[in-house]
């Protein structure tokens, strides 16, 4: 394929030959159903140790094979992050492995008369065509010309790739928890960590701002949630909607995009009521008299002016973090891509979570350690890399909007290609109509995916991958409060003509000329990990994960702390923010109000969904089909609609959804702001269980705010109303 052959790529949707086909090949049925789940055990059965990758949590699995077929996915008992339990999406893990409208063979974008269609193609060809690309892009234009999209544990083995051939990979960062990372690291010197580093099941004061923790359904974070509320634990839930987490507590309905207000307002009261750790202040931080200066003006009367909680709300809670302390704690919460002062509103609990003096105590925040399996180095690219001059300079992670802009504006960076892992940028990106825009400058798409989605169908070439379920990755040896190492491998071959993504990036590295990246085949590479710790691969094959001994949690009475900020000590006002022109302490800049007529457009997650992923799940949609808006009963009232209709929803800018969304009358919502679930209303309709099943609210996050620290793209700046017609 030439370069830039196609000026103008065309969404390509698959003919319904195809379509017919492909349902005949099925009806056999590989397709288990839920109730298949609950088959008793048989002679011959066999139980396969693996890991998770239905989201990013990556519980420990034991995948139950019957005459080699999954039959059932249940909790692995000595992994720490499942402890013998799943969430109902990991328990139906297997809806993804057979899954009929998976990627079955690879893809080639054709054009004949004028008619852009895929068509199936060998992996020989399919692979030269990438590596023939690749190697052209980057005599065209230097290394950084190509970009690859990463989402997801599986893309380990492409960032490896990539990380020696001078492609710059984007990771999904700065529309998650980038902002809560860097807003800690400023603070702390380290980030919060993935699974979060928080004593939750020792807390006794919990207080979480707009997290949905509970229905996020992360497996350990809930057991440990239940655990506290067993012991007694109170908890606070501050959300413009009455989350699950908020029906166990209290309910603060805080005004939308004032939350630096309220946990300004906090720290006010524990200044002034002297009320923080004393001690633990004057050891372990610096900064607390010019903090004090920030949040002078933060009163209980204005806190409770700017987020409309009523000022004896305020000054309880306050007091409450100060009864409980050190075992209180402000969930420092997962995705935090809200208002474009993200990053200052993690250093505001980052600071609130100081003062109280719960580092390293029981129910505060706590540090975790890796099990430690060194890794096998790789050349590295070699060659002057290309300055990738970020607009940011406290993030610590490209952020995959800039890149689209990049791509965009051909400048700074002049990217022509893009290579996408995992990850469905057409709905996880901001701006849809931009992120449409870079498709059409680009000369060229690689798509790898185990499922079609709307960014394959935009691609030149289709990979497709085999599930988690049907390969090996690399061993899962991150931070956790128990270091373990846990192993992700196949519990049955890999169906149709797809491959694993190791397979899939040693093939087009060999074609690139690059014989140095990857071992002859998986199995020795892992070996030669563990060989480094005493263990071997067959032994963790048979356990599944290696955990270390508990190692200390808590700190001793009075014991000196370090911490990796430039002064060594917790910074309740960071040096490096003043460094770089920004305000040492955070301070609140009031947002937009809502237009007349529209509501905000806030969104979350759901327990039996992980966004898009799974969304075409026949077993997932089972529990849960469709998206609903959740309105205000008082506002319904007064726009005359009803529970139970469908309607489209509008942006401010005139924009509609694409399809209509069922609208849910609740008094758990404030009654200017409208309530949706993330994942939903696919549009490309190779995605047969999930299209246009409700509405996709990325359709809708168009305006943006971007976080001046670090690129975090805000995205609850939008403004929705109703609109009955087709
Ligand atoms: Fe899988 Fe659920 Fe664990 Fe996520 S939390 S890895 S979906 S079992």
């Amino acid at each position: 394929m030439k370069l830039g052959k196609f000026k103008r790529r065309e969404f390509i949707k698959i003919s319904s030959a195809f379509l017919a086909s492909s349902a005949v090949a099925h009806s056999g049925s590989q397709f288990l159903s839920a109730e298949s789940a609950e088959a008793s055990v048989k002679s011959g059965d066999r139980v396969v140790k693996s890991i998770c990758e239905i989201c990013f949590w990556r519980c420990g699995i034991d995948v139950h094979v019957r005459d080699e077929k999954v039959y059932k996915i249940t909790g692995q008992k000595d992994h720490p992050l499942s402890r013998g339990r799943l969430c109902p999406r990991g328990a139906g893990g297997h809806g993804l492995l057979y899954d009929p409208d998976r990627l079955k063979h690879p893809l080639i974008r054709e054009i004949v008369n004028g008619r852009q269609f895929f068509r199936k193609a060998s992996w020989e060809e399919a692979m030269t065509l990438v590596a023939d690309n690749v190697k052209q892009l980057g005599q065209d234009y230097g290394p950084g010309a190509l970009v690859s999209f990463t989402h997801g544990f599986g893309a380990s083995f492409l960032k490896r790739l990539c990380n020696s051939c001078g492609i710059v990979s984007a990771p999904s960062y700065a529309q998650c928890r980038g902002a809560r990372e860097d807003g800690f690291k400023l603070t702390y010197g380290h980030s919060v960590g993935s699974p979060e580093g928080v004593d939750v099941a020792n807390c006794k004061y919990l207080v979480v701002i707009g997290h949905h923790l509970g229905e996020n359904m992360h497996n350990t974070a809930v057991q440990d949630l239940s655990l506290a509320i067993k012991k007694g634990a109170k908890l606070v839930a501050v959300d413009p909607r009455f989350s699950v987490l908020a029906s166990k507590g209290k309910w603060l309905p805080i005004k939308p995009a004032t939350d630096i207000a309220l946990v300004r307002g906090w720290i006010h009261i524990l200044i002034k009521e002297k009320k923080y750790n004393i001690d633990f202040v004057a050891q372990n931080t610096v900064g607390i008299d010019e903090l004090w200066d920030g949040v002078k003006d933060a009163t209980p009367e204005l806190t409770a002016k700017l987020t409309g909680i009523p000022v004896e709300q305020v000054v309880e809670v306050a007091r409450d973090l100060a009864r409980y302390a050190p075992n209180a704690l402000i969930h420092p919460g997962r995705r935090a891509n809200w208002y474009g002062d993200d990053t200052q509103r993690a250093r505001s609990m980052a600071i609130l979570n100081a003062l109280l003096g719960n580092y390293k105590m029981p129910g505060g925040l706590i540090t975790q350690k890796k099990y430690g399996v060194p890794p096998i180095n790789f050349p590295k690219f070699k060659h002057p890399r290309v300055q990738y001059s970020s607009k940011y300079p406290l993030a610590s992670k490209v952020s995959s909007f800039e890149i689209i802009q990049h791509t965009l504006e051909g400048k700074p960076w002049d990217i022509h290609g893009w290579i996408v892992y995992g990850t469905n940028l057409i709905h996880t990106s901001a701006n849809q109509a931009l992120t449409y825009e870079a498709i059409t400058k680009l000369k060229f798409i690689a798509s790898i995916d185990v499922l079609p989605s709307e960014i394959t169908g935009y691609s030149d070439v289709i990979l497709p991958e085999c599930t988690y379920l049907e390969r090996y990755d690399d061993l899962d040896d991150r931070t956790y409060r128990e270091p373990y190492v846990a192993i992700r491998q196949p519990a049955v071959p890999p169906m149709y003509d797809s491959k694993p993504g190791i397979e899939i990036f040693k093939i087009l590295a060999e074609k690139m000329g690059r014989f140095d990246l990857f071992e002859d085949d998986i199995e020795t590479y892992l070996d030669k990990r563990l060989k480094k710790i005493g263990k071997s691969l067959e032994e963790l094959k048979e356990k599944g994960v290696f955990v270390k001994p508990e190692t200390p949690l808590y700190r001793q009475p009075n014991q000196k702390l370090k911490f990796k900020t430039p002064s060594g000590k917790i910074e309740l006002v960071s040096s490096k923010m003043k460094e770089h022109g920004f305000d040492g302490v955070p301070q609140y800049t009031p947002h937009r109000e809502n237009p007349d007529g529209y509501y905000r457009l806030l969104f979350g997650r759901a327990p039996m969904h992980s966004f898009g992923r799974t969304t075409n799940n026949r077993i997932l949609l089972e529990m849960m089909p469709e998206n609903t808006i959740w309105v205000n009963e008082q506002a319904a009232e007064r726009i005359g609609l009803k529970d139970g209709e469908y309607v489209y929803l509008v942006h401010e800018n005139g924009t509609r959804s694409n399809n209509n969304i069922k609208v849910k009358l609740t008094q758990r919502v404030r009654d200017d702001v409208v309530y949706m679930v993330h994942g939903f209303g696919h549009t490309d309709p190779r995605l047969r269980a999930g299209y246009m099943k409700g509405v996709n609210s990325s359709e809708l996050t168009i305006d943006t705010v971007i976080d001046p620290v670090m690129g975090a793209v805000g995205i609850q700046h939008n403004f929705v109303t109703f609109s009955r017609g087709a």
